[in-house]
């Protein structure tokens, strides 16, 4: 069993062991696939003489790094994690330092790969520091709980992106890569130099150039607890700063794993739909853009619910049937009376309604960042809602239109913006090896589309629903909130069935900036029950950290 004397044949292996052994693997399989397929079967010889005519190093590649994803306030959201790599020469000395760490099996499988003179590299939960035997760092490009998973993407086996911002940023992001490499020195005709040791090499390795997004980490995190602690299994929190519409968390559920995603390919609940990003049906929560036109167009309307409304041939009615009796605007909101929409719908007329939504962005696709799309959704032209029917479906938020959760969360934001409109931006700038900040990103011109007046009345509608209609779930003692409730029928059935989306958009202040979130769940019961708590929860997570900064 002379490890030292043996002849090497032939390879070079990476073993992983210990508790981390999958991850390992999977992490290296995927970020550097190279090494296994190419690198695999390297052939060395061990020679213990430390001088040598005619030497080489050699070297193997352990880890690729790509550009960096910062969050607005510079913290990083990618390359996180970090994992310590152990090489080992094929000596017995190395052998029998790293045996106690390794089972027996794990022991008979590394004597044979330093038997045949392979360079081994563990994963041990101690550091080595030794000529035969050292230990190195490596990052993991995804932790194991990374944030923004959807936003983020994943990479394909050849470390490029293929999704998200990895695939929309992948020529910044690939092009300033960096590896981590084990090295050794071999003689003329291929013996490992034992005496020379092993060592590791960096070239520019988790360099800090990459991009900053407007995301702010904290409050990302804030938004993929609420979707788990309020048991939202399929559906999305967007959360925007409502003065620049800078978008701070986009959280979405299902995920899927980065550093594995064979696990998530069979899921049928498609885990790799970012749901912010994604057309809806959205009910009731578009009534506020219905009550902003008709304040806009000086309509002053009270209508008597007896609890349907006929339009044409087609009978509306309100949820359950229920009578509201006689509504103004403020107690049609906060019962969600769809009759008094309706009936309001028909007086406003289909193009005012139609040219307030496009001012609001329906319909159209929304740039987040360069070749970054959300998807258009759908508001109906005037070509398709030439009916009355089809206009009193829209005044009520159903019918053709689909919108995204993005797409409602910059029309509250308009709300709480003073009736400035402003695109969404995701992109904050591109960062310099010296984390300077280099191409910063303009935020998009706002556009006043709705007068003072009609922001001060919907502002006290939609407060109102808070703290007297059914968006009563949403409210805190901490901060005064805003918003509406939705549960929109989709149309689509599911062992008879029907799919019902539920929503709650709406916005708060704390210490002077402004925050709108849009909540969406997907097969939800009841807007007021599944989302309006999200939206409290949100709220105070949000006051608790920004109430005493600054
Ligand atoms: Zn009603």
């Amino acid at each position: 069993m002379d490890i030292l004397n043996h002849s090497c044949q032939n390879s070079t292996r990476v073993i992983f062991m210990y508790k981390r052994i999958t991850i390992a693997f999977l992490i290296l399989t995927l970020v550097f696939g190279i090494l296994i397929s190419n690198l695999g079967f390297i052939a060395f010889k061990a020679n213990d003489s430390p001088v040598s005519y005619n030497r080489s190093q050699k070297s193997l590649t352990l880890s690729t790094s790509r550009g960096m994803i910062y969050d607005t306030n510079m913290k990083k959201i990618v390359n996180t994690e970090k994992e310590i790599l152990t090489a080992c020469l094929p000596t017995t000395n190395a052998l029998n330092s790293v045996k106690e760490y390794l089972t027996d099996e794990e022991v008979k499988g590394l004597y044979e790969d330093m038997n045949k003179g392979k360079i081994s590299i563990l994963n041990l939960p101690k550091r080595f520091n030794e000529n035969h035997i050292k230990s190195v760092t490596m990052v993991n490009r995804y932790s194991s709980d990374q944030p923004c998973v959807h936003l983020i993407g994943h990479l394909d086996q050849s470390g490029n992106g293929v999704m998200g911002l990895e695939k929309a940023y992948n020529e910044i992001l690939s092009s300033d890569t960096g590896n981590l490499k084990a090295v050794w020195s071999c003689d003329a005709i291929g013996n490992i130099l034992l005496g020379e040791g092993i060592d590791f090499e960096t070239s520019n390795y988790m360099s800090p150039s990459g991009i900053q997004l407007t995301i702010d980490l904290d409050i990302q995190q804030i938004a993929e607890k609420a979707l788990i602690n309020n048991k939202i299994e399929n559906g999305a929190v967007v959360i925007l700063n409502s003065h620049t519409n800078e978008i701070l968390a986009m959280a979405s559920l299902p995920t899927f794993n980065p550093n594995d995603i064979s696990q998530s390919l069979k899921n049928p609940d498609s885990p790799f739909l970012n749901r912010s990003m994604t057309p809806y049906c959205v009910g009731s929560v578009f009534k506020p853009i219905v009550a902003c036109s008709a304040i806009e167009n000086n309509i002053n309307f009270n209508y008597n619910c007896n609890g349907n409304i006929k339009v044409g041939e087609t009978v509306f009615n309100c949820s359950n049937n229920t009578a509201h009796g006689n509504v103004d605007i403020d107690s049609a909101m906060q019962h969600s009376c769809n009759c008094y929409f309706i009936a309001l719908g028909q007086k406003i007329g289909a193009e005012k309604l139609l040219s307030l939504c496009k001012n609001f962005g329906l319909g159209n696709s929304l740039e987040l960042a360069d070749n970054f799309y959300v998807k258009s959704g759908i508001l109906p032209d005037e070509g398709s809602i030439n009916s009355q029917q089809a206009l009193a479906n829209l005044s009520f938020g159903q019918g053709e239109l689909l919108a995204s959760p993005i797409h409602l969360a910059t029309v509250y934001s308009c709300f709480a913006n003073g009736g400035y409109y402003r695109p969404p931006t995701l992109m904050k700038a591109v960062i310099d090896q010296n984390k300077n900040q280099i191409k910063k990103v303009e935020l998009p011109q706002e556009k006043k589309i709705l007068s003072d007046e009609t922001i001060k009345k919907i502002d006290d509608v939609l407060k109102n629903v808070v703290y007297m209609g059914n968006g009563r779930n949403a409210l805190s003692e901490m901060t005064e909130n805003h918003g509406k409730t939705a549960t929109a029928q989709s149309g689509w059935f599911v062992d008879g069935k029907e799919i019902t989306h539920t929503w709650f958009c709406g916005y708060f202040e704390v210490n002077s900036t402004s925050y709108t979130v849009a909540i969406f769940k997907d097969d939800g019961q009841s807007g007021a029950t599944d989302c309006a708590p999200v939206f409290k929860e949100v709220s105070e997570e949000i006051y608790l950290i920004k109430s005493n900064a600054n």
